[in-house]
C-alpha cells in the first residue's frame, strides 16, 4: 500500500503558491488555541459578547490544514491541527452549541436580540462542521465528526423544536444560512445520521421557499444568477455547492438541473478572464452584475472564487466532463494567483480585472478562503477513474495514483503554463505491488483555450480520442514511457464593449460624464495564463492605456533564458503574466484590459 502522505508534490507556479500558504498562513495564522481566531471560542472572550462573523476562520483552517496534512503527513502540522480541534471540542456544550456567541445573542432567540449581530451564528457553526468532518477525514479519528453531528444535533433541535428557520438566521436572503447545505452533506457522507439527513432536506426546503430566494425554481426555470436572492456571489456559490452535494447523495433531477443551470450561467456570463466570478458594476462589490452591465474594473472577491471552484469540483465530480476541469485550471492560474502575496499570507480580498487591490487585512474571510483554495488545488489536479487517470489541472507534479488494481506513478515534467506542453511520465511507486495491468487511459483535459494538440508517445506522433473534453491515450503502460502534448501557445486576444448607459453615480464606481459612449476593450493571454501590467487605471481616476488595431496584432511574446521568463509586448507596454505579479508588491495596481483606438 502507498501512504496516503505524499500523494501529490505539485511544482511550477501552482506549486510555489501551494508550498508559501503552507509555510505562510496555514502554520502561523492558526497554530494552537492560544492563536487569536480559536481564544474567540473560550469562555472569556465569549462571554464579552463580541461574537460576529470572526468564528468562520476556525472551521476554514481545520478544513484546509486537514487537507495539507493528507498531502504531507507534517508532524508538525498534525499536532497543530489535533489541539486546536481538541480544544474546540472541550468547549463544546452540554446542549450541542459551540460558538462565540454569549447565550444571550445567539442565532435560538426569538426575536432575536441584536438581528445584525447575531447574523454569523449559524455561519461560524457551518464552517465549523466542515473543518470537524474534514479532521475526521484526515486523521480517522472519529471524536470530531461525533462533534459535528452533536452541533448538527443541536441545530436539529432549534429547527425542529423551537421553530427557527435556517435560511432567517443569515443574511443575504437567506443564503448565508442554507449554505450549511455544503458541511452538512460532507458530514452526512461521512455519518449518515437522520437528523443530519432531515436538516439536509429542510436547507433544501427553505432554500426553495423562502420568497426572497426561490433558488432551486428560478435555477432550473434558467434564470440569471444575478435576479435570486440578493445576488450575492459568495453565499450563492456555496448554496450551489451543497447543491450538487445534495444530488450526488440523494439523486432528484431538479437539483441536477439547477447545479447545471446555475453553472452555465457563471460560466458563459459572470467570469472574469481570469476565471473569478464578478460583480461590482453599479452595485455591491460582492454582488452578481446583470448579464448586460460590463467595464473593464470588474471585482471578484476571493472568496466567491474559492467556492466557484468548490462548486466547480462537484460538477466535474457529477458529470465527469472536462469543461469543468478546464474552468478549475483557469481559475487556479489566474484569479487565485493574481489573489496572492509572495509571503503566503496576505491575500486580496478584491481581485479587479483593472484597478487597485482590496486588500482587506489578517481578519478578513479572504484570506482564509485563498488558503483554503491553495490547499485544494492539488487534490483537484489528478483523479483515479475505473478506466484510468484523468489530469484536470496540467502543472509539474509528481503523484501516485491506485489504477486498475496497481499502483502507478505520474510526473508531469515540463512547463505547461509558460510553453503549452504538457509531458507526462510513467513509473512505478516503490516499494508496491505491480503497476495496473493491462490496457488503461491517460485522460488530459483540453484547455478550452486550446483549439488543437499534438500528441506524442516515446516521441512518436501517436492518435488520441477526444471524449467528454478530455484527451484520452489507451495503452498497456509501462514504467518509463512518455506522453507529450503539445497545445498552441500563440497570443489570444479577447474583446469586450463598454457601453456607459446608466452610469451609476461615482460612489457605485463610474460617473455619468461618460453617459452615451461606448468604448471596445481587449485582452491578451497566451496558454492558460493572462497577462497585465501594473499600470493604473481605476474607476475613481480613470487612465486607460490606448492600443491601436495594428499594436494589437503586432503584439509579441518575448522569452528569455528560462520558460518563465516570459512577457508580451503591445505598443509600448510590457505585459507579465498576472500569475507571476503577486500582490502587495509594486504598485498596488494592475490592468488588464485595454481601450482600442
Ligand atoms: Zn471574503
Amino acid at each position: 500500500m502507498i501512504s496516503i502522505f505524499l500523494s501529490i508534490v505539485v511544482g511550477g507556479l501552482l506549486g510555489h503558491a501551494v508550498d508559501a500558504g503552507y509555510n505562510g498562513r496555514l502554520m502561523h495564522y492558526i497554530n494552537s488555541p492560544q492563536s487569536e481566531a480559536i481564544a474567540l471560542f473560550s469562555p472569556e472572550v465569549v462571554q464579552k459578547g463580541k461574537g460576529g462573523w470572526r468564528g468562520e476562520h476556525a472551521g476554514k483552517w481545520m478544513y484546509a490544514a486537514s487537507r495539507a496534512y493528507e498531502r504531507t503527513g507534517d508532524p508538525q502540522l498534525l499536532a497543530n491541527l489535533v489541539s486546536v480541534a481538541d480544544y474546540l471540542v472541550s468547549l463544546q456544550e452540554e446542549d450541542g452549541y459551540l460558538g462565540c456567541y454569549r447565550k444571550d445573542k445567539r442565532f435560538y432567540h426569538r426575536p432575536g436580540p441584536e438581528a445584525m449581530v447575531v447574523d454569523w451564528d449559524t455561519w461560524i457553526i457551518a464552517y465549523l462542521i466542515k473543518g470537524f468532518t474534514e479532521t475526521t477525514v484526515a486523521t480517522g479519528d472519529p471524536k470530531y465528526a461525533d462533534c459535528a453531528l452533536r452541533l448538527a444535533g443541536f441545530l436539529h433541535w432549534t429547527v425542529f423544536d423551537q421553530g427557527i428557520k435556517i435560511a432567517q438566521t443569515g443574511m443575504h436572503s437567506g443564503m448565508a444560512g442554507c449554505g450549511m447545505l455544503d458541511p452538512l452533506c460532507d458530514l452526512y457522507k461521512l455519518r449518515p445520521d437522520p437528523k443530519v439527513r432531515a436538516l439536509i432536506d429542510e436547507c433544501l426546503k427553505e432554500m426553495d421557499e423562502t420568497p426572497c430566494l426561490q433558488l432551486i425554481s428560478l435555477l432550473v426555470k434558467d434564470y440569471d444568477v444575478s435576479l435570486i436572492g440578493n445576488g450575492k456571489i459568495y453565499e450563492m456559490n456555496r448554496c450551489m455547492t451543497g447543491l450538487a452535494k445534495a444530488y450526488q447523495l440523494f439523486g432528484d433531477e431538479r437539483l441536477l438541473q439547477a447545479c447545471l443551470n446555475g453553472w452555465e450561467c457563471i460560466r458563459s456570463t459572470h467570469l472574469t478572464t481570469l476565471g473569478g466570478p464578478w460583480g461590482g458594476i453599479n452595485c455591491c462589490f460582492e454582488l452578481f452584475n446583470r448579464p448586460a452591465e460590463w467595464a473593464p474594473y470588474e471585482i471578484t472577491e476571493t472568496c466567491s472564487f474559492m467556492e466557484w471552484m468548490h462548486f466547480t469540483w462537484e460538477m466535474l465530480q457529477i458529470t465527469g466532463e472536462g469543461k469543468y476541469a478546464s474552468e478549475l485550471e483557469k481559475t487556479a492560474y489566474n484569479a487565485m494567483m493574481a489573489a496572492r502575496a509572495e509571503d503566503g499570507d496576505r491575500w486580496i480580498y478584491y481581485v479587479r480585472t483593472n484597478g487597485d487591490f482590496g486588500p482587506g487585512a489578517d481578519w478578513s474571510c479572504c484570506w482564509s478562503s485563498g488558503m483554503t483554495a491553495l490547499e485544494d488545488v492539488p487534490v483537484y489536479m489528478y483523479e483515479a477513474r475505473k478506466d484510468g487517470v484523468y489530469v484536470n489541472i496540467i502543472s509539474e507534479s509528481s503523484t501516485a495514483l491506485a489504477v486498475k488494481g496497481g499502483q502507478v506513478r505520474i510526473d508531469q515534467v515540463s512547463d505547461y503554463a509558460h510553453t503549452g506542453s504538457a509531458e507526462f511520465v510513467i513509473g512505478e511507486v516503490p516499494g508496491t505491488e505491480a503497476m495496473p495491468k493491462g490496457a488503461w487511459t491517460l485522460a488530459v483535459h483540453q484547455p478550452e483555450w486550446a483549439s488543437s494538440f499534438v500528441v506524442k508517445v516515446n516521441g512518436k506522433e501517436a492518435k488520441a480520442a477526444v471524449k467528454d473534453g478530455y484527451i484520452r491515450i489507451r495503452k498497456a503502460w509501462k514504467a518509463g514511457d512518455r506522453i507529450t502534448l503539445e497545445f498552441p501557445y500563440e497570443i489570444r486576444t479577447l474583446e469586450r464593449s463598454w457601453e456607459y448607459s446608466n452610469a451609476g453615480s461615482r460612489e457605485h464606481n463610474f460617473s455619468n460624464w461618460y453617459n452615451g459612449f461606448t468604448k471596445h476593450y481587449v485582452t491578451f493571454c497566451a496558454g492558460p495564463l493572462v497577462f497585465a501590467t501594473d499600470h493604473f487605471d481605476k474607476f475613481a481616476e480613470q487612465h486607460p492605456v490606448f492600443l491601436t488595431r495594428e499594436q494589437i496584432a503586432a503584439a509579441s511574446l518575448i522569452r528569455g533564458a528560462k520558460p518563465s521568463d516570459l512577457t508580451l509586448k503591445a505598443g509600448d507596454t510590457v505585459l507579465k503574466p498576472i500569475a507571476q505579479m503577486p500582490a502587495y508588491e509594486g504598485p498596488m495596481c494592475r490592468f488588464i484590459w485595454f481601450q482600442i483606438q
